[in-house]
Formats: structure tokens, sequence, C-alpha cells
């Protein structure tokens, strides 16, 4: 243990050294306490102490559904990126370069004359396939290349490393093929979803008519897609590692959904090798069999036609961008209004080419530095953690083992890929900028099927480094930072450990304990599905996370609506975990020391503070009705006050005696 401290202290002076001279003006505040509302006692509800005079004075702005630290410094990011393209655009490029890519995609983007005069002629040569086919099978003909251009069709075929062999590739199936979000926007009885399904409706019929179709095909297509959302699996049923996981001979899975033409299908994607098949719903592919036989060739061609144009809407033309927004972002979401031109371009850009932006992005913003403190972070948290499973009452000595042997194996990554994906054969150009999201799309498409038959590639990145965001991958058994969230609020070298602990230590914390949520402890060190655990130890394991899904599943955020405790199990075990350890770990960092009072508020005190300040976030109803049912995070406010009401540390903090947030001590909840 001493050893990480003083490698810690180590890096930390030569870092806030390093850093002083690119930050002199403008040294980041680790906490503003003007943010406090102090009319709220914060054993009472912390999260409105800690946030209240933010949440007052940020009101969600116009163009966006929700307002948190993560929009902010997305926002802030998206700065950066601008600056990035207009640099890049001024150069002249080699093509196949990462700045060639960017520059060119970007002047097309641009050019809206040239958008507006081109308008759906890329997409003709399939548009006319579907209008013309002849028979189901035409139409289930085409699946191949409407899969590779990102067009929704009633299923999805990806490549992913084996629950079950995580050194291998392997071809999944899954259930897909609805326009709205999930299937309880069809299946919900309640008036406020019956109205969003006639709009739905409506928003069809209008896209239909802008591409020259009878705009009346909505109400058809509508009942389509509710026969396909019935035969979907909910969210809580996807949950399920085993469940999900139905490796299959693709021979046998094709004769079993002969509709569907898998053999044709895998063929049409490079992918005939693929020998075995995992079938992720297979309750549902039986329905879909039937689906696609008893449902008219006229409403598969119309919601043929539907998906194909909404995929590419938000990009043909003025026209269909506007309606697109209209429907998802307005009537779904709630926004007000659009972004301005050049940040939805941004936007387009930094979404398709993530990591020839993100390397772009590294280059000029990151310090090399915070990688190093990031690092030693997390071996700090690891060690929290592993002192923490030793000390667990709830866990047997056998089943200790094999968690501490996981924890050992556990990987992580910060900042940006080592390796950075090719995209020279990617063609891009100045002019046609549909067509260049369609390539993009492709290029993106093949660049997965391509995997298959290869060894697993373990530097890959899942998430592009100038992103917001943080992940826990199952099979990797690894934890991934970018750089793009190792940034205030979250982190910064120049602030207090409590602040950096209750921000990026808590989430670091919180990806760790993904490996050890309901289904990330299904997984064992090597990233593979196979049962670790003793039934004793299961079932303590399980009655516990059935206690915290009903303490979550009694949060009403808006009248009538529940957390669904179930759906978001995973992130509540993560949180709660993520926080505790946090806590521990940054009582290691200090390692006996007790820094002074900041602001008035001892290192207890700040580090919850820390935590709450990364959730705070102003949400419109519709956004917030969405993800209710949509999203398995809870919302913001109860990603603090969740975890605390189970955190005797905080009330020891505050000096709470029997207030509203905590349970009784007896009551608590601690599973890591
Ligand atoms: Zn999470």
């Amino acid at each position: 243990m001493k050893i990480t401290y003083l490698t810690l202290s180590l890096f930390s002076s030569l870092v806030v050294m390093g850093l002083k001279s690119e930050t002199m003006n403008k040294e980041p505040v680790a906490f503003d306490t003007t943010q406090i509302d102090r009319s709220v006692l914060p054993c009472n509800n912390f999260y409105r102490h800690a946030n209240g005079n933010w949440i007052d004075k940020n009101p969600v702005p116009t163009t966006e559904s929700r307002w948190s630290c993560f929009n902010v410094l997305t926002k802030e990011n998206e700065a950066k990126l601008q600056t990035i393209l207009e640099e890049v655009i001024k150069g002249k490029h080699k093509k196949g370069t990462t700045h060639q890519l960017i520059s060119d995609f970007y002047k097309s983007a641009l050019d809206s004359a040239e958008r507006e005069k081109t308008g759906l002629a890329p997409l003709q040569t399939i548009l006319k396939k579907i209008v013309s086919a002849g028979s189901k099978s035409d139409l289930v003909n085409l699946y191949p290349q409407l899969l590779q251009m990102g067009v929704r069709i009633p299923l999805s075929v990806y490549i992913s490393r084996d629950r079950k062999n995580s050194e291998q590739y392997i071809t999944s199936i899954s259930q897909s093929g609805i326009g709205l979000p999930n299937r309880d926007y069809y299946l919900k009885k309640d008036e406020k979803f019956e109205k969003i399904r006639e709009q739905y409706v409506d928003h069809i019929n209008v896209i239909m008519a802008l591409a020259g179709f009878e705009p009346i095909s909505g109400q058809a297509i509508l009942s389509l897609e509710t026969k396909i959302a019935t035969a979907q699996w909910s969210i809580t049923e996807q949950r399920d590692p085993y469940k999900t996981y139905n490796k299959k001979a693709t021979k046998l899975v094709a004769d079993h959904y002969p509709m569907v033409n898998l053999i044709g299908l895998l063929e049409g994607i490079r992918l005939s090798d693929a020998q075995d098949i995992i079938v992720g719903q297979p309750t549902y592919f039986e329905n879909l069999n039937k689906i696609i036989e008893e449902t008219s060739l006229n409403d598969w061609k119309s919601y043929h036609i539907w998906h194909f144009l909404g995929s590419f809407a938000s990009h043909i033309n003025d026209a269909f961008e506007e309606e697109d927004f209209r429907f998802y972002s307005t009537i779904l979401r709630g926004t007000k209004e659009m972004k301005p031109r050049k940040e939805r371009i941004l936007n387009t850009i930094n979404g398709m080419l993530g990591e020839p932006m993100g390397q772009l992005f590294v280059a000029k913003y990151f310090p090399e530095s915070a990688k190093m403190y990031i690092s030693s972070m997390i071996e700090n948290l690891r060690s929290a953690y592993r002192e923490s499973i030793m000390n667990l009452r709830w866990m047997g000595d056998t089943t200790k083992q094999k968690a501490l042997k996981k924890l050992e194996t556990f990987t992580y990554k910060v900042g940006y890929p080592d390796e950075w994906k090719d995209y020279s054969k990617l063609e891009i150009k100045k002019k046609g900028y549909l067509q260049n999201v369609i390539n993009t799309r492709i290029f993106g498409y093949k660049f997965m099927t391509n995997k298959l038959g290869k060894p697993v590639d373990k530097k890959e990145w899942g998430m592009s480094p100038q992103t917001v965001n943080a992940y826990y991958s199952s099979s990797g058994n690894e934890i991934v930072f970018p750089a793009g969230l190792l940034q205030p609020p979250f982190f910064h070298i120049s602030f207090d450990d409590a602040i950096n602990y209750g921000g990026i230590g808590g989430v670091i914390g919180h990806e760790f304990t993904h490996g050890f949520d309901d289904q990330g402890s299904k997984f064992d060190g090597e990233g593979n599905l196979s049962n670790w655990w003793t039934d004793a130890d299961r079932e303590r394991f399980g009655a516990l996370t059935k206690r915290l899904a009903e303490q979550y599943s009694g949060y009403e955020p808006l009248p009538g609506m529940y957390i669904n405790g179930e759906m978001t199990l995973g992130e509540n075990i993560a949180d709660l975990g993520g926080l505790t350890l946090a806590f521990a770990a940054l009582k290691k960092q200090l390692a006996g020391k007790e820094p002074g009072l900041i602001d008035d508020y001892n290192w207890q005190q700040r580090f919850y503070l820390g935590w709450a300040n990364v959730w705070k976030q102003t949400i419109r109803e519709d956004e917030l009705k969405n993800r209710l049912i949509t999203d398995v995070h809870s919302p913001g406010e109860y990603r603090v006050l969740g975890p605390l009401a189970n955190i005797k540390e905080f009330g020891n903090a505050f000096g709470c005696k029997d207030c509203k947030m905590q349970k009784p001590e007896a009551e608590m909840i601690k599973i890591w």
C-alpha cells in the first residue's frame, strides 16, 4: 500500500508542475459553492442541497432535451473539435489520410446547395428495387444491402467476442426493426403513448410524401411494427446473458426461420464462414418468421421504404431533416429547436468518423500527464476493492478467492487507443455528402464483419476518445476511460483529492463494479460466461440486489411513472459500489492526513459534493418519460439519492440523524 501511495504523490506533484503553464490563466474551480441551495438541508435531499441553485439557473437550452455536466463538457469538447475542423479544412491533404477524410466530409456537408440538388439520387437504385419487388423474398434478398447501409430491418446481424470463448469472434442475430424507441411505445395503453403513436403515423406519412409516395401507409406500418414489438423481448429480459446466448449451427437456425433467408443474408454480408450463430431471442425469430409470412407484400414494401428513407432523413435535405427533427427530437424528447447547422454537421462527422476526429482531438488537447494520474487512481481503487472483498460479510471464502482473482485480471484503457483504426480505404469526396454518409456506414459495417475468423483485437476501443463517458466490457474484463471525460468537473490535476475521488473516482469505481453487478458477475476474469460462485453466495447476492431493485422501484420521478428497478439494477449496483469504493480509495490516498477545510467543507463532505456535482441535471418532461422506459441508468437525482440512502459514512460526514434521505442503519444495503 505504501508504494502505491508514494508513487501517486510523486505523480501528483510532477504533474501539477507540468500542467501549470498550460492552465495558468484559467484554473478550473473544483466545486463551485454558489450552486448550493442552503435552504435544503444536506440530510434531507443532498442532490438538491448540492445543486439546487445550479438547477434553478440552468433550464434546459432550447436545442437540448436535458442539460447536465455531461452536456456541458460535451459542448466544450465540440468547440475544440470545431476548431480542429476549421483548421483542417484550410489545408491540402493526401487521399486516405485522416485529414483528407475529415476535410472533405466537412466540405461536402457545408455545401447545402449541392445537398438540395442531389436529394434522393444516391438512394434511388435501392428504392427502386424495394418498390419493384415482386415477392417477399425479393425484399428479403435486399437485407444484406440494407444492413450494411445502416438501414433498419427486422433483425440485426453483428460480430462480437463470443461470450463463452472470449478469444474468438462470433456472429449473432438479434431483434430489431421498430422506429419508436422501444417496444413499450407500441404496447403501453395510456393516452400519452397513444398520442405518440398517432404522431408517428403522421410522421411516416410526411416522410413518404416528401419522397413522392402517397402518404397513406403510416397506419399499416404502425400495425406491422406493433406485431414486431409484441414479439420482442423487453430490455429487462435482454439483460440476461444466458437467455440471450443460444448458440447453434447456422444451418439449423436457417432451416428454422426459412422466411428470413439467413444463408443468403450471411453470404451477402460476407459471413458465409459463420458455422455457428448466436440467436439473441429465439421466440422473437419464431414470431418474425410468421409475421413475414402473414403480412402482405404491399405492407412490407411500405415498411422498407419508410425505414430506408427514415434512416437517411437527417441527411437528405432540409425538408427531410426538419421533419425528422420534428418527430424524433421535439415530439419524443421535447427539444424545441435545432442546433445551428455547423454544430449539426460537427455532430454527424464526430459520430461517423469518431476515431479520426479523436486522433486529432487528443493530439491537440489531451495532456499525457492525466493518463498517469488516472492510472494510479485506478490502482488505488483496485486496492480498495481488494480489501472490500476480503472483508465482505455475506460472501464465503471460496467465492472471495474467485472474486479477487477476477479483480486482479481487470485491465484498463485511459485516454485514447494505442493503435488507431485504419480508415485509408474509406472513400470520402468533397462533393456528395449523402454518398459520403453511405460510404462511411458501409465501411463501418465491413470493418465489423471483417473480424470474423481473425484473432480478437484487444487494443480496439468501443468508444471514441473525445466521448464524455466510460465503459466496462465483460468480454474483455476491462474498464475504459476516454480522454473526453478526463476533464473538469470530473477531474483535474489541480483539484483537491476529495473532489477528484468523488468525481472521476466514483466513475472508476462504478465501472469496476460493473464487473461485479448482477450481469457482470456472471463473467469470469477471462471474460467468459461461467459461474464462479457457490450457490449459497449467489443466493445471498441475489437477495441483496433484489432489495436494491425494490428501493429504486419505489422512486417516482414523474407522477405515476416509477423507476424500473430491474431494468436499472446493474447501473444502480455500480453506483452504490462505485461510491463506496471511491471513498475507501480516497482514505487510502490521504493515508491518515487530514486536509484542511475548503469553503467550510471538510474532505468527507467535499467527496460527496463531488459525486452530487457530476449528476446534476435538468431535463424536459418528454425526455424524462422517454428515459424512464428506455434508459438503463436512473435519472441524475437518483444516482445521488439512491446510493447515499445506503452509505453510513455520508450521514456521518454531514451529522445526519433520523434524516429523510438515509435508511435506518440496519436496513442499509451494502453489496461491494
Ligand atoms: Zn454504468
